[in-house]
């Protein structure tokens, strides 16, 4: 199953693709964008827009 995610910033409404690792959607856990297949896989900050932390949705 394929779940389209993107981040959106509910300030200007600009949206971004979640970024991927392992060819995967990366998720949103703690307050950071985490790789779904390991956590020791990698995990990055969440991108920011006007100054807020993207929100994340799913489609
Ligand atoms: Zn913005
Ligand atoms: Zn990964």
């Amino acid at each position: 199953m394929i779940k389209l995610s993107k981040l959106k910033c509910n300030i200007c409404g600009s949206e971004m693709d979640v970024p991927k690792c392992c060819d995967k959607s990366m998720i949103v856990k703690k307050g950071y964008l985490l790789c779904c297949c390991s956590e020791d896989c990698g995990y990055q900050p969440i991108p920011e827009c006007c100054g807020k932390i993207m929100e994340y949705s799913e489609m």
